[in-house]
């Protein structure tokens, strides 16, 4: 469910024309829908709420302070992947004592911020890191508290590039090794094994996954019980699925209905680390039409997002709905389903300026024929969007803006040719 509708044909976030938001900060432009936002932080919180859940909002997935800030303002924690992401959270007016540090390379000097601010725990995803961890509280005279990272070694559930709990991944720790990882700590004086944290992968469609992964993490929750660790924390990392392609995504419900019995039964704290869910749908890329082509019998729509903008299709091969803002008379509301044929409609690939071949926002799409100037909007652009942004081509960032109901605010201006060389010391000398 979210606030984008078309109106008498013309697209509107909440009550806001698309045309005029391209007008007044150009594009290519991402747009977001507040009411769909806090809609998605809402049900999880709702499905789950018999357990009250710390819900950790995912940084990675859209990190903007604004954003991050309306989840802190209704209750929600952060999940955070590095230092940056830590600093975004804080800034963000996060609580420390609701965020989580996942990734497999933390350094010392990120422990250590992490240390400073008072995180609720890291998630642990290596004995080495287990063990620097402890020694990096020892330098600084304090006890970390750790939730261990399992790979619960499930079937594949996703793209080979989001898939992180089937065996051989980078992530966590082998579920045939980590008693013996958990074991080799047990007293140690600097180091409290205070949970279990699983991430399944992104976007995961089905709730079976998480019933097994459940099921795996009471086991291994009562064997480090048994051995002396003072496991509380249950953390279901993030990973559900939203509507790209039809309308194929679970409800909230439907993830609570195989976890809250391993919560109930192993009578840990919940956490959760939702990201995509929240702000996927929340978002969606504006573009235009710069010209149109057809090359070796192939149609194309050359508009101004590029991969640099939006790179799930290049990196995934990710399906985003994709439909003109202002459909002609006689077209169609845009397909809940491209699996159909779709009248007024033939196979075109939706590219940007980038010199690469890879540079499609969609391939052999069936849309309409579109014109120079028109308005393109790409749906669930709201995760892994602009977070994924880069400024290869020295393509300038797009701007960012908030939508609720009649109002929108810019959340982040364009980036400028200047931005681009900010960075780069002396470039005016
Ligand atoms: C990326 C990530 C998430 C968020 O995943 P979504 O699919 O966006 O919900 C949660 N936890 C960890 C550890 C992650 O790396």
């Amino acid at each position: 469910m979210d606030h984008f509708q078309y109106l008498d044909r013309v697209l509107h976030c909440e009550e806001v024309p698309l045309a005029e938001l391209a007008e007044k900060y150009g594009t290519p432009l991402f747009v977001y829908s507040q009411a769909t936002l806090l809609h998605h932080l809402k049900q999880i919180q709702s499905a789950f709420a018999e357990a009250d859940p710390i819900v950790c909002y995912s940084v990675k997935t859209n990190g903007n302070i604004h954003i991050a800030r309306l989840m802190a303002e209704h209750g929600s924690g952060f999940d955070v992947t590095s230092g940056g992401e830590l600093f975004r959270a804080l800034k963000a007016g996060g609580d420390p004592k609701k965020i989580v540090f996942a990734g497999v390379g933390k350094t010392d000097v990120e422990m250590r911020y992490a240390f400073e601010t008072g995180i609720l725990f890291f998630d642990v995803e290596s004995e080495q890191e287990l063990h620097r961890l402890g020694e990096v509280a020892k330098s600084i005279g304090t006890v970390a508290r750790a939730a261990l990272r399992v790979n619960p070694d499930l079937p594949p559930k996703t793209h080979i590039k989001t898939d992180t709990s089937v065996k051989g991944v980078k992530f966590g720790l082998d579920i045939d090794t980590i008693l013996e990882v958990a074991q080799g700590v047990v007293g140690h004086p600097n180091l409290q094994v205070v949970g279990l944290h699983m991430h399944l992968g992104s976007p995961i469609l089905s709730a079976e996954p998480y019933r097994q992964g459940a099921e795996k993490g009471a086991i291994l929750i009562a064997a480090l019980r048994k051995q002396g660790h003072p496991i509380q924390y249950l953390n279901m990392g993030g990973g559900f699925g939203i509507h790209y392609r039809k309308q194929e995504a679970l409800p909230a419900q439907a993830f609570a209905e195989v976890i809250l019995p391993v919560v109930r039964e192993t009578k840990c704290r919940l956490v959760l680390e939702p990201g995509r869910f929240i702000v996927g749908n929340a978002g969606l890329l504006l573009s235009r039409v710069i010209f149109t082509k057809e090359s070796g019998g192939k149609h194309y729509i050359i508009q101004d997002a590029a991969m640099n903008d939006l790179i799930r299709p290049t990196l995934y091969d990710s399906f985003h709905r994709i439909w003109p803002v202002a459909p002609s008379a006689g077209l169609p509301a845009p397909p809940l389903d491209y699996e159909t044929a779709i009248p007024h409609t033939f196979p075109q690939n939706v590219v940007g300026p980038v010199c690469e071949s890879g540079d499609f926002l969609a391939k052999d799409r069936n849309l309409p024929t579109m014109k120079r100037g028109d308005l393109l909007a790409t749906f669930s652009a709201g995760a892994y969007g602009m977070a994924m942004s880069s400024n290869y081509n020295a393509r300038c960032r797009a701007a960012e803006v908030l939508v609720t109901g009649r109002t929108h605010r810019l959340i982040r201006r364009r980036e400028t040719y200047d931005d681009l060389v900010r960075a780069e010391v002396d470039c005016n000398s």
